[in-house]
């Protein structure tokens, strides 16, 4: 089975994510900020669901990205 992937949240970036099940659906969840990934039929897919979850960036951390994206751009104009 596939490992669990730390969470994605850059605030948190909890490594205690656990899977967990609610009847026959199955999801995994971050025990420090609650992210939860998508619901599937089985745990694995569940795995996987998380793990091809994308990083959430900050405002903070997108203006930089932007800021520094920009300025590469403008030293080549
Ligand atoms: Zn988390």
């Amino acid at each position: 089975m596939e490992q669990l992937k730390p969470c994605p949240n850059v605030l948190c970036g909890s490594e205690g994510v656990y899977t967990d099940s609610d009847l026959d659906d199955h999801f995994v969840e971050c025990p420090d900020c609650f992210a939860r990934g998508g619901w599937a039929d089985t745990e694995e897919e569940a795995i996987t669901y998380w793990n091809d979850r994308p990083q959430v960036f900050t405002a903070e951390q997108v203006k930089e990205i932007v800021n520094a994206t920009l300025k590469r751009v403008t030293q080549h104009l």
